[in-house]
C-alpha cells in the first residue's frame, strides 16, 4: 500500500503548522498561571486575553463574551444544562433537532430525564430545519432553542439566521452548535442571532481538547465547573494557555483563507459527489446546495458501511460512515434515519471529508478506489443481485 489519503477531517483535522508554532513556548517556557501576580504569570494571562480577543473577532464576538472550554462536547453540555438550570422557573420545554451531534441530544434526554420535556423537530429530505416548523413548536413555556449550524454527517448548512430570527422574536434563548462550521463558512454571532454558540479548535486545525462557548453579553449562565474563579467564575480550573494560544492561530488561519479554500474545497467535494454517485444504486445525502464545502456524502445500497470503511482502510483511505456499528446497538444514525432512509439502505452510507492538506491526487484516487471496492462489496453480499445491479429488496 503505497498512497494514504486523510478524508476525515470532519472528525478531526491535522494541527497546522502556525497553530503549533505558536503554543510551542507556552509548553516548557512561558508556563506561567495566567492567575499568579507576579510578571511571568500576568504574561500568560496577557497571552490568554490576545487569544480570546482573535477568537472573539473571527466569531463577530466581543471578548468578553468568549469562554474557553475543553470542546464541541462540553460546551453543547453547559449550553443546554446551563439555560435549563437558569430558565427552571420560566419553564422546562427545550426545542432542538432530530439531526443534533450526540453532545446535544444525549444532554437533552438527560434533561428529559430531570422532568423538561424535549421537541426533537424532524428535517426534511436535505436535512433542513425549516425556521417555520421552529416557530410552529414555540410555547410559553419554551425556555431554548438549539440547533446545529452544519451537520457533521451529511454537511447540510441549516438557515440559522432565520431560526435565530424566530428565536428572537419569541424572546427564546438561542444556542448553535456550530462545531462544523466555525474555520469552514462565515459565521458571525450576531448576523445569526444567537445567544449561545458552541466551537471546537480540532475542528478547524487547532488543538484537540480545546473549544470555547460564545455566551451572548447580558445572559449568564450559571457556573459549569466551582474552582478558583477562572473564566468569570463560570468555568473554574488553571487555564489552558497553550490550548487557547493554538486555537486563536489556528482560526485566525482558516478565517483568513475561508474564501479561497472553501472554493477549492467545494470543487474536489463536487468532483466526489457527482463521480460517485453515478454507480448504481448510490444517492447523495444532504443538501448539494446548502453544504458544508469538504463534506461529500453518500449511500451505496447493498453495502455495509464497516465493510466499506475497513476495505478503503486496507487501500489507503480514511473515511466515515454513520453507519458503523460502534456502539453496542446496530441502528445506522440517527441522522440518516431523520432524513426518512430506511435502515437497509442507511446502513450504506459513506463520508469522505476533505482538508487542507486534500488535492487532486486523493481525489482522482478515491474516485478510483471506491467504485472498486463497492462493487467488490456488492459481489459478495448477500443483497446484492448482480444480474440487475440492485439490492434484492427492489425484488
Ligand atoms: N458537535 C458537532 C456537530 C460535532 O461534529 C462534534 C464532533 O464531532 C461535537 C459537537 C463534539 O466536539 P468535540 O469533539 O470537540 O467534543
Amino acid at each position: 500500500m503505497s498512497k494514504i489519503v486523510y478524508a476525515d477531517h470532519a472528525a478531526t483535522t491535522p494541527l497546522s503548522a502556525k497553530a503549533q508554532a505558536a503554543m510551542e513556548p507556552f509548553f516548557a517556557q512561558r508556563f506561567g498561571n495566567p492567575s499568579s501576580l507576579y510578571a511571568f504569570g500576568q504574561q500568560a494571562k496577557t497571552d490568554l486575553e490576545e487569544a480570546r480577543a482573535v477568537i472573539a473577532r473571527c466569531i463577530g464576538a466581543q471578548p468578553s463574551e468568549v469562554l474557553f472550554t475543553s470542546g464541541g462536547t462540553e460546551g453543547d453540555n453547559w449550553a443546554l444544562k446551563g439555560v435549563a438550570e437558569l430558565r427552571k422557573n420560566k419553564g422546562k420545554h427545550i426545542i432542538t433537532t432530530a439531526i443534533e451531534h450526540h453532545a446535544v441530544l444525549y444532554t437533552a434526554q438527560y434533561l428529559e430525564k430531570l422532568g423538561y420535556e424535549v421537541t426533537y423537530l424532524p428535517v426534511d429530505s436535505l436535512g433542513r430545519v425549516e425556521p417555520e416548523r421552529v416557530r410552529a413548536a414555540i410555547r410559553p413555556d419554551t425556555i431554548l432553542i438549539s440547533v446545529m449550524a452544519a451537520n457533521n454527517e451529511i454537511g447540510t448548512i441549516e438557515p440559522i439566521a432565520a431560526i435565530g430570527a424566530v428565536a428572537r422574536e419569541a424572546g427564546v434563548v438561542f444556542h448553535v452548535d456550530a462545531v462544523q462550521a466555525v474555520g469552514h463558512i462565515p459565521v458571525d454571532v450576531k448576523e445569526w442571532g444567537c445567544d449561545l454558540m458552541t466551537f471546537s479548535a480540532h475542528k478547524f486545525y487547532g488543538p484537540i481538547g480545546v473549544g470555547g462557548l460564545y455566551m451572548r453579553r447580558g445572559l449568564r449562565l450559571p457556573p459549569l465547573i466551582h474552582g478558583g474563579g477562572q473564566e468569570k467564575g463560570l468555568r473554574s480550573g488553571t487555564e489552558n494557555v497553550a490550548g487557547a494560544v493554538g486555537m486563536a492561530a489556528a482560526l485566525q488561519e482558516a478565517v483568513d483563507e475561508l474564501d479561497s479554500e472553501s472554493k477549492r474545497l467545494s470543487a474536489l467535494r463536487d468532483q466526489l459527489l457527482d463521480g460517485l454517485s453515478k454507480l448504481p444504486c448510490a444517492q447523495v445525502t444532504g443538501d448539494r446546495e446548502n453544504r458544508l464545502p469538504g463534506t461529500a456524502s453518500l449511500i451505496f445500497e447493498g453495502v455495509e458501511g464497516e465493510a466499506l470503511l475497513l476495505h478503503l482502510d486496507a487501500r489507503g483511505i480514511r473515511a466515515s460512515s454513520g453507519s458503523a456499528c460502534s456502539s453496542a446497538s446496530l441502528d445506522p444514525s440517527h441522522v440518516l434515519l431523520a432524513i426518512g432512509l430506511p435502515h437497509e439502505v442507511a446502513h450504506g452510507s459513506l463520508r469522505l471529508s476533505l482538508g487542507r492538506e486534500s488535492t487532486q491526487e486523493d481525489v482522482d484516487y478515491i474516485l478510483r478506489e471506491v467504485p472498486a471496492v463497492v462493487n467488490a462489496l456488492r459481489e459478495m453480499s448477500p443483497v446484492w443481485d448482480v444480474k440487475t445491479q440492485k439490492p434484492v429488496w427492489y425484488h
